[in-house]
């Protein structure tokens, strides 16, 4: 069954891709209808607002997929149009971003992103879905998750879907621009609007042997590892990898591994067990819990040791809000102390 990330893709994409017909991760944890980031209080981190959430974003949409949400009708062709009365962006052969959206995105996305109202996504719809072209959206949307079940694993298998998607939208792009060449970024709405249709009908006829995309047989063979990754067994000898600490009331920390949205939050005692992890022993000598460890492994704070015992002991970057980072090195076997 398609993945609902791909529901609405061209049969065309899954005949170039037949790695997509693979069962992908739920991503129940990421349920936009109940968005957990929206449900944290604004103090949180990892807060975003529910009047923007992850659509803190314009995305870029080749022709052919704007053809297929103006061919839908509804509300899909209805953001599209609005818009479309907006030219800054809407070219011969998609919609990108407008220069004032770029520039808000590019001040404000550091903090911003996912609060700031202002760089909401132009088919932004509110609701569960909160998207107007939830089935013609693009690489981007359709694999971008603020949590994974599988963690570090499953974020790094959606970004592999995400670069294989956008390079095969490109190239059903490059194939449709020549059997008919769109029309130039300052032609008239309706000249757009009528290729953007063209394209989004006769991508439905396209031969596989019309799209040329030579990066297509790497792509697949980094999809078919990354699938593999989600299945690899928690190696006996991890070391530590936290990206960054937030200490957090009492007697807790908020441990960042490969997203500030999938934090895991601990006591501090964490430092102890994982000053313990010297690239030698095992994490079952280091104490360490399985369910502990696992939910470590799956946020990516624990890696494969490379093999090259070290000194015991840890480097970690502290951020407390507002503040430059710290650097903390702790030796092995301390509760690092903080006000
Ligand atoms: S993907 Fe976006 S809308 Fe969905 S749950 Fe995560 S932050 Fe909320
Ligand atoms: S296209 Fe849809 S999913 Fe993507 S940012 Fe816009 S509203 Fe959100």
């Amino acid at each position: 069954m398609t993945h609902p990330a791909l529901v609405g893709l061209p049969s065309l994409v899954f005949v170039l891709v037949p790695e997509l017909t693979r069962p992908l991760p739920e991503e129940g944890r990421a349920d936009c209808g109940a968005c957990p980031l929206a449900a944290l209080p604004e103090s949180d981190s990892a807060h975003m607002s529910d009047e923007v959430r992850c659509c803190s974003y314009h995305p870029m949409l080749p022709g052919w997929l704007v053809g297929r949400a103006l061919r839908a009708g509804g509300v899909a062709e209805r953001v599209v149009q609005r818009r479309m009365a907006d030219p800054d962006g809407v070219r011969g052969a998609g919609i990108v971003p407008s220069d004032a959206h770029r520039g808000r995105y590019r001040a404000e996305a550091r903090g911003g992103f996912g609060r700031d109202v202002t760089l909401r996504c132009p088919y932004w719809v509110g609701g569960a879905r909160a998207c107007g072209v939830w089935e013609h959206r693009g690489a981007v949307c359709r694999t971008w998750f603020c949590r994974h079940e599988q963690g570090v694993a499953g974020h790094h298998l959606w970004m592999t879907v995400r670069d294989t998607l956008r390079v095969v939208e490109g190239a059903i792009a490059r194939a449709l621009a020549h059997e008919r060449p769109p029309p130039a970024d300052d032609a008239p709405g309706g000249a757009k609007r009528g290729w953007y249709r063209w394209a989004a009908a006769r991508v439905d006829g396209l031969s596989p042997g019309a799209v040329v995309c030579p990066e297509l047989p790497s792509l697949r063979a980094a999809l078919r590892d990354a699938f593999d990754a989600l299945a690899a067994p928690i190696p006996d000898v991890v070391t530590a990898r936290v990206a960054a600490v937030l200490p957090l009331p009492g007697d807790r920390v908020r441990l960042i591994g490969y997203s500030g949205w999938d934090p895991v939050d601990a006591p501090r005692s964490v430092f102890v067990f994982m000053s313990r992890l010297d690239g030698v022993t095992s994490w079952a000598d280091a104490g360490g819990d399985p369910a502990f460890v696992a939910e470590l492994w799956r946020a990516g704070l624990l890696e494969a040791a490379s093999g090259a015992p070290f000194a015991p002991g840890m480097t970690v970057t502290v951020r407390r809000g507002g503040q430059e980072p710290e650097t903390w090195h702790l030796p092995p076997d301390q509760v690092p102390e903080w006000s």
